[in-house]
C-alpha cells in the first residue's frame, strides 16, 4: 500500500527544514587558536597579533581573521555565524541564506530580517542581508520568525568594525572594534564584520 501523501504545510516544513543557511557554523569547523604576538615594525605598539605560521591571506580591513574549517561537518550551529562565509556575505552583499547577489534589481535595496521591530533608522549589524527570494522560506523554517518577523530595507552599507576577541590586556575580551581603532585591532581576531547602515525601512513581508 502506498504511503499517505505528507499535508501540504508538513511538505513546506520538510523542504525548508533540510536548508541551512549558508552562514551557519557546523559543530565540527573548529576555530583556530594557535597566536602569537609578532615584532611587526609597522604596527602602532610594534607588536600584532598574528597566527604562528602567518599567512598574507589571514588579514583584511587591517585586522586578523579567524582561521576556521569550512567542511560543514558536525550539526548546524544556529546561534554561530561562520566567520569566514559571514565575511564573505558581508563584503559581496551576497544573501546570508543562500549566498546569491542580496540585491534587489528592482530597487537597489537590501533585506533584512528580524524578529523584533527596529525602532532605529540607522545602526550596526553583524547578520548579512537575506534576499527576497529566501525570505518566505527564513520565516517557516526559523521557529522565532515564525512566532513574529519583521521585515525592513536599505541602501548599501559600509563596513564600520569587527565582533571579535582582544588580546591586549589581561584574559581575552569579546568586543566589537571599530575599523578606525586600529590600536585594538592589532590585538584583535576577528569573527565577524560589522556593518553600517542607514534609512532603514520597514515593508510587508513577502
Ligand atoms: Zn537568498
Amino acid at each position: 500500500m502506498a504511503a499517505p501523501e505528507p499535508a501540504p504545510d508538513l511538505l513546506l516544513m520538510t523542504s525548508t527544514a533540510l536548508r541551512v543557511p549558508h552562514v551557519v557554523a557546523y559543530s565540527e569547523e573548529t576555530v583556530s587558536l594557535a597566536l602569537t604576538v609578532l615584532v611587526d615594525a609597522w604596527a602602532l605598539s610594534g607588536r600584532r597579533l598574528s597566527y604562528i605560521d602567518p599567512a598574507a591571506s589571514d588579514w583584511g580591513l587591517g585586522v586578523l581573521w579567524a582561521r576556521q574549517q569550512s567542511h560543514r561537518l558536525g550539526r548546524p550551529q544556529y546561534d554561530e555565524l561562520h566567520t569566514l562565509r559571514q565575511r564573505e556575505c558581508m563584503l559581496h552583499r551576497l544573501c546570508q541564506v543562500c549566498a546569491k547577489p542580496a540585491l534587489d534589481p528592482d530597487t537597489g535595496r537590501l533585506s533584512w530580517v528580524f524578529h523584533e521591530t527596529v525602532h532605529a533608522a540607522s545602526g550596526h549589524l553583524s547578520k548579512p542581508p537575506t534576499c527576497l527570494r529566501c525570505i518566505p522560506g527564513a520565516r517557516a523554517a526559523c521557529p522565532r520568525l515564525r512566532q513574529e518577523a519583521h521585515v525592513y530595507t536599505s541602501p548599501d552599507y559600509k563596513p564600520w568594525g569587527v565582533k571579535g576577541i582582544v588580546f591586549s590586556s589581561g584574559c581575552p575580551a569579546r568586543q566589537d572594534v571599530p575599523l578606525t581603532d586600529h590600536a585594538t585591532l592589532e590585538f584583535t581576531l576577528a569573527r565577524a564584520l560589522i556593518v553600517h547602515v542607514s534609512d532603514l525601512r520597514p515593508e510587508s513581508a513577502p
